[in-house]
């Protein structure tokens, strides 16, 4: 796919004659365009200056209108600047408006700039489970938004319990965020999210794994994706047996506690027995708060257009990172061409005898990689940072300083974890721990990006990655970013 930005310079002199009419100026859109970003200038001249109006319009019609209020404005596949519909890009002759509202006697020149994007693969981060007043949260529809932009993300989904009224609140496409339908299926025997469309469930009233059956069978017919969320949670788990129609597992629901080990564990039992289930994170959001907050845990997601259908084709596909905050730790694993959610297919592991992995680290600090397979773990490695070193430029300074900040926010969540488990503990099973027979190997980052190489076996079903961090004071990690495996496939 062409990842470049395409940008044209146009420029239009509009004499005196010209004044108070609409001119033109055309160009011409040619094959796949997810994004048109439209800026102008000219020369203001004080108050007999010129005054000049802007506009759009593609093959069919007036896409908008700012008048004389913005000097730039976009139109995307699913988002738009107000004032501009958002929709398909057609191909074909698209024009600026322009108004010549005021024009003086020696006339003007509008320099007018147009920058096309065209489709192509990024990561995309956003929030995969939260509340809003729609249901228990205390966050409007707006407030949600603009909690979820300041964090960075790039996406939403809407997973009130039990309701679409969400959905039909957020139809309105949003200039930066896309926003998944969805809905959090809550009974009083377990929670599942159907994302992906608006109205997924006809009746939520599930007490029986049969009815589970049914309820979750009928949301994907519908073309909803069904994540079981927190399913070893002390007080909601899920007791409809894994039995039910489900495309993932929430293995990490808002900060990284006892339960979301039990599902870490769960989910490794599943995938060395060789099922496929893709693993998820969100938030659980419902209101401010001091340790749950929008995009801890950040879903990174590989997409390969901007809009809602390309964030799910993504996570249907198992192309989904998750991450502690939105600019926590971030890994990805690849074997060539092939990387986290896909399978790498049995002539390619025996073209490359064997499955080279390459492993990308970045934003480490101090953490404990971990490769992990159906046979447990693999590999280790500590990503050493230099901490207080006195060669250290201010910027290596900095990102060591907001390692410890986070590293104290970390102690608090488990000492507010530990209070909340009070009197129903699991015991964390064996395989969760980072500890293993594996000798750790020692790799210094001297920036932020770290690359690992790894000759994986063609025997092997999997390999994923888990990196944590060890907190001070507590003899316990935190995990600070997992990803979904890369899958080999067996002769
Ligand atoms: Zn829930």
């Amino acid at each position: 796919m062409e990842t470049k930005k395409e940008r044209l310079v146009l420029r239009r002199p509009i004499g005196k004659h010209e004044e108070r009419s609409y001119l033109e100026v055309a160009f011409a859109v040619e094959g796949p365009v997810e994004r048109i970003d439209i800026a102008y200038r000219y020369e203001r001249g004080g108050a007999s200056g010129p005054v000049v109006d802007i506009g759009l319009r593609s093959p069919e019609r007036i896409v908008g209108w700012s008048g004389g209020a913005r000097e730039a404005f976009f139109v995307g596949t699913e988002k738009a600047t107000p004032g501009y519909l958002a929709g398909p890009i057609a191909e074909g002759e698209w024009a600026v408006l322009l108004g010549a509202y005021k024009i003086p006697e020696g006339g003007a020149e509008v320099i007018v700039e147009v920058e096309f994007a065209r489709p192509h693969g990024r990561w995309m981060k956003g929030d995969l489970h939260m509340h809003s007043v729609h249901s228990d949260g205390s966050y409007t529809m707006e407030q949600a938004k603009d909690s979820c932009k300041s964090r960075g993300l790039e996406f939403m989904a809407l997973t009130d319990h039990n309701t679409a009224s969400q959905n039909f609140a957020a139809l309105a496409p949003d200039e930066q965020l896309l926003l998944i339908p969805g809905v959090e299926l809550t009974s009083y025997f377990g929670h599942a999210n159907v994302l992906g469309v608006p109205d997924a469930l006809r009746d939520f009233r599930v007490t029986t794994p049969e009815q589970a059956e049914e309820a979750l069978g009928e949301a994907r017919e519908r073309g909803g994706f069904v994540s079981l969320n927190h399913p070893f949670c002390p007080s909601c788990p899920w007791e409809l047996g894994f039995d039910v129609p489900f495309d993932a597992i929430e293995v990490w629901n808002g900060p990284w506690r006892t339960l979301n080990e039990r599902a870490l564990a769960w989910w490794q039992e599943q995938l060395a027995q060789g099922r496929r289930i893709i693993a998820l994170g969100g938030s659980d959001a419902h209101r401010e708060d001091r340790f749950v907050k929008h995009g801890r845990p950040t879903a990174s997601v590989w997409t390969e257009a901007d809009t809602v259908q390309g964030v799910l084709a993504g996570i249907r596909q198992g192309r989904v990172v998750l991450q502690f905050d939105p600019d926590e730790t971030c890994m990805a694993l690849a074997s060539g061409k092939y990387g986290i959610g896909d399978t790498i297919p049995r002539h390619a592991v025996e073209e490359q005898g064997g499955v080279p992995l390459t492993i990308d680290i970045c934003s480490a600090k101090g953490d404990r990689v971990a490769l992990w397979s159906d046979r447990g773990i693999e590999a280790v490695w500590d990503i050493v940072v230099p901490a207080d070193n006195s060669d250290a430029g201010g910027w290596e300074a900095e990102a060591a300083e907001a390692g410890w900040t986070v590293q104290r926010e970390i102690a608090a969540i488990l000492a507010f974890d530990a209070q909340e488990d009070k009197g129903c503990v699991p015991a964390i099973p064996a395989g969760a721990s980072a500890e293993s027979g594996v000798a750790p190997q020692r790799i210094e980052a001297e920036n932020a990006h770290v690359r690992l190489r790894f000759q994986g076996s063609a025997d092997r079903l999997f390999y994923r990655l888990e990196a944590r961090r060890d907190v001070e004071g507590l003899k316990r990690s935190v995990m600070t970013c997992m990803t979904n495996p890369v899958y080999v496939e067996q002769a």
